[in-house]
C-alpha cells in the first residue's frame, strides 16, 4: 500500500478514536455487542466483554455499561440509530471493570443504574487495571461511578413494557455478588460472568461451588436465549461449556485431594488439554486450579 495513503489511514484510526462497535441482533428485542475473546489491552480497549440492549417498548435497558465512557456513548449512539427512545435502566451484573466503567456517560444522562450487591463498597473498586491496560485515549473521561441502586435481594420489576426478574447471588459465584436479568415474556436471561463459553473463565474472585450451584439455578429458569459475560454462544447450549468445566475442575480437585496431591504438583495434575485449544486456557486454568484446590482443601479439613 502507498505509504502515504497508510499514513492517512493510520491518522485517521487515531483520531476517530472508535471501537467501531457492532450490535447482534441476538432475538427480537434485543441486542448484544459482543467483545473479543481477550484480556484488555492496547488493540480492544476494552472491548473484550459483552454488553446487552433490551427493547423494553418505551425505552432501552442496558445490561453492562462495558469498559469506558466512549465504549458507553458510542453503544448508544448506535442503538439510536437502530430505534431511537430514551434510556430507562442500566443494570451492572458485577463489580469486574469491563462491565460498568461506562457507568458515568448513563449518569451525566441521569439514567437509574442497579448493581449487584458488591457495589456496596464501591470506594474499594479500583479502575487501575483498565487504566493502564488500555490507550489512554479510549479510557479518556471514564470516571468509575458506582451504580445508585444497589439490590441485594432477587426481585420483580417492571421498567417500560417489560417484566423482569433480577436474580441476585449473595453468595460468592463467578464474582462476591453477581446479578443476572430474566425477561420471561422474551425467554432471554443476561447472565454477566456467570456464564462464559468459548473462553476460560476466571475464578479469581469466586468460588467454585458456588458457581455451579448458580448456574445450576439459572438453569432452571426457562429462557431460550442467554448471554454471558464473554463468548458467541446465545442458544440452548450457551450453558454447556461454564457448567462441565466446572464440574470437571471440582471432580479434578477432589479426586488430587483423595490422593494428597499437594500444592507444589496440583498445577500438572489437573491440567485439562481437552481445553488447550480455547482462548485464554494457558493464562487462566492454571491460576483457577489453584483457586478451586485452595478452596476444597480449606473444606475437606
Ligand atoms: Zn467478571
Amino acid at each position: 500500500m502507498n505509504k502515504l495513503l497508510l499514513l492517512c489511514l493510520t491518522a485517521i484510526v487515531l483520531w476517530a478514536q472508535e471501537y467501531g462497535l457492532e450490535p447482534v441482533r441476538v432475538t427480537p428485542g434485543l441486542y448484544c455487542f459482543f467483545g473479543a475473546l481477550k484480556s484488555p489491552n492496547t488493540k480492544n480497549n476494552g472491548n473484550m466483554v459483552n454488553s446487552c440492549w433490551l427493547d423494553a417498548g418505551s425505552g432501552w435497558i442496558v445490561f453492562d455499561s462495558g469498559p469506558t465512557r466512549l465504549y458507553a456513548k458510542e453503544s448508544h449512539e448506535t442503538m439510536q440509530r437502530i430505534k431511537r427512545m430514551p434510556l430507562l435502566a442500566v443494570f451492572n451484573s458485577h463489580v469486574h471493570d469491563d462491565h460498568w466503567l461506562g457507568n458515568g456517560f448513563y449518569r451525566e444522562k441521569g439514567v437509574p443504574i442497579y448493581g449487584s450487591g458488591a457495589f456496596k463498597n464501591h470506594e474499594k473498586l479500583d479502575d487501575s487495571r483498565m487504566k493502564s491496560a488500555i490507550a489512554p485515549a479510549f479510557f479518556k473521561g471514564t470516571v468509575p461511578v458506582p451504580p445508585d441502586h444497589i439490590v441485594t435481594h432477587s426481585k420483580h420489576m417492571k421498567i417500560g413494557g417489560l417484566e423482569l426478574e433480577v436474580i441476585v447471588f449473595n453468595e460468592p459465584a463467578h464474582s462476591q455478588s453477581d446479578l443476572a436479568l430474566f425477561v420471561p415474556d422474551k425467554g432471554v436471561l443476561l447472565a454477566g460472568d456467570l456464564v462464559f463459553n468459548d473462553r476460560l473463565p476466571s475464578l479469581r474472585d469466586g468460588s467454585l461451588k458456588g458457581w455451579r450451584k448458580a448456574v445450576k439455578r439459572l438453569r432452571t429458569l426457562h429462557w431460550r436465549t442467554a448471554v454471558g459475560g464473554h463468548g458467541y454462544k446465545t442458544g440452548a447450549d450457551a450453558l454447556d461449556f461454564i457448567d462441565a468445566y466446572l464440574a470437571k475442575l471440582q471432580q479434578k480437585i477432589e479426586k488430587a485431594l483423595e490422593e494428597d496431591i499437594d500444592m507444589t504438583q496440583i498445577a500438572t495434575y489437573a491440567a485439562m488439554p481437552e481445553y488447550g485449544h480455547m482462548a485464554m486456557y494457558d493464562l487462566l486454568h492454571g491460576k483457577n486450579v489453584i483457586k478451586a484446590y485452595e478452596e476444597l482443601e480449606w473444606e475437606s479439613e
